[in-house]
């Protein structure tokens, strides 16, 4: 293994870099978290500058519409938005994260056509339609129904918590084609038009207030047969590379995210003066190192996908660890808040006092051993931010399969323990 980067890596990161310090302060800020539609369109907008500039589906195949480049450069590229601060994908999650990679895999050559060039191009969000009201953790005993009618299904049924399906064109549909029962061998995975008529949704508002999820009512939808990924009755195996790239790519960039946190706490820290006490350095440390080898799980979690095609079962370690280091962290936010932490509005001035004239920085645990983002990179962070991290830290350990099943997952089919 050679862990430096060869010439080509480096003049990418470089190019990439040049291009982000140009483009991003160019940006307008982005649109509050209840305008759905202003986030679509802002989210679209930097996709479609990403892809014109040839940095959108970096490790995606060139004849999909990526650039067909190795799992270091896609590492690279979220190192380089994340220093740049950068807008994340927002709501292309599902088309680039995981539906895409799906579509990849799974999906025949004319499906790759259809649907890789449009998700690169910003042109077409997805959402996940696979949890419903009886079926979350247990997720093959969904009842959504379809039934095959010619070339179509017409599916019935109802889906739950569908994140970002307000704004979607698309979403990836888990429905049972077997009978009653058949569980993991009856489900289909189909790809849903959104404007097709049948379908309502409703949302729901979370704790943060924002309506960033919903109900799926569907009744008498019809869905062309070519929509459907894989054969009938075998979209269980089509979802576990789902799964697999949700749980074990799609929040790779969270960890860079999380140690730009981290470090905007530290400075916060020192900014209070509540860096002198050891037990905060200690709490800081620990959650570093943790970031640092979270890190290193992420990047065998890329190269695995890139020499065998899906991430695996290794993904559920991550996701695991990924969900619960990051409510430590939101703790670690609301600890160093004080009452500050009580309110959600912006308090002027909170966190922007000059940091003491140690050097402790360069000795900090909290970057990452290569040079992803140097500590100078840190903008005060605001006390909205940390509220808002803190309230979102809560469904972490519940969205994409709850910890108590990952752990089960890991336990089971990883250790080879005995079933509970
Ligand atoms: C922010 C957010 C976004 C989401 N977005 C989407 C989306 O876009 N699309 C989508 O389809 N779904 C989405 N979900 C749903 C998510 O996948 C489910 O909430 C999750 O799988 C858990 O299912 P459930 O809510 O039905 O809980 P349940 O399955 O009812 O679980 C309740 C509790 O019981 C525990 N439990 C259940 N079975 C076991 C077991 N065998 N062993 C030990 N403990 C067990 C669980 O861990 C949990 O603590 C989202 C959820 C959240 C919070």
């Amino acid at each position: 293994m050679d862990l430096r980067y060869s010439e080509s890596e480096q003049s990418f990161r470089a190019g990439l870099r040049a291009w982000l310090a140009e483009v991003v302060p160019t940006l307008p800020p982005k649109p509050s978290n209840l305008d759905w539609p202003g986030r679509r369109a802002y989210d679209s907008t930097w996709q479609k500058m990403l892809y014109d500039a040839g940095y959108a589906g970096i490790d995606w195949p060139v004849e999909g519409g990526g650039r067909g480049a190795s799992p270091v450069e896609q590492l690279i590229y979220l190192e380089e938005l994340e220093r740049a601060h950068a807008p994340y994908v927002g709501v292309n999650f599902v088309g680039l994260l995981h539906a895409g990679p799906t579509v990849i895999v799974e999906g025949t050559p004319e499906q790759r056509a259809r649907f890789l060039p449009p998700i690169l191009r910003g042109e077409q969000v997805w959402c996940q339609g696979f949890s419903e009201p009886g079926a979350g953790s247990d997720l093959a005993s969904l009842r959504t129904r379809a039934e095959r009618d010619g070339d179509e299904y017409v599916v019935t049924g109802q889906k739950i918590w569908t994140s970002h399906a307000e704004v979607a064109d698309y979403c990836e549909l888990l429905v049972r084609t077997g009978p009653e029962g058949s569980r993991h061998r009856g489900i289909t995975w189909l790809a849903l038009e959104m404007d097709r008529p049948g379908i309502d949704f409703r949302p729901l508002r979370t704790i943060a207030g924002t309506t960033e999820f919903g109900e799926l009512f569907l009744d008498g939808v019809r869905v062309p047969v070519a929509n459907r990924l894989g054969e009938e009755n075998d979209g269980w195996r089509v979802t576990m590379t789902t799964l697999s790239f949700e749980r074990g790519t799609a929040f790779v960039g969270e960890a860079l995210q999380s140690m730009e946190l981290l470090r905007g706490l530290r400075q916060l820290a020192r900014s209070t003066g509540v860096w002198e006490e050891a037990e905060v350095r200690r709490r800081v440390g620990h959650l570093g190192a943790e970031l640092d080898a979270l890190w290193a799980l992420a990047r065998r979690n890329v190269s695995q996908a890139a020499r065998t095609g899906v991430p695996g079962i290794g993904g559920s370690v991550y996701k695991l660890a990924l969900s619960e280091l990051r409510q430590r962290i939101a703790e670690l936010g609301m600890d160093l808040s004080g009452s500050a932490g009580l309110v959600w509005d912006s308090l002027p001035g909170f966190g922007a006092a000059a940091p003491s004239s140690d050097n402790t920085a360069s000795s900090d645990n909290t970057a990452s051993s290569d040079n992803t983002a140097s500590s100078d990179h840190s903008v005060p962070i605001g006390n909205t931010e940390i509220v808002n991290t803190w309230v979102h830290s809560f469904s972490r350990t519940i969205a994409a399969g709850t910890s108590q099943i990952q752990r089960n997952i890991i336990a089971e089919r990883i250790l080879g323990l005995p079933k509970g």
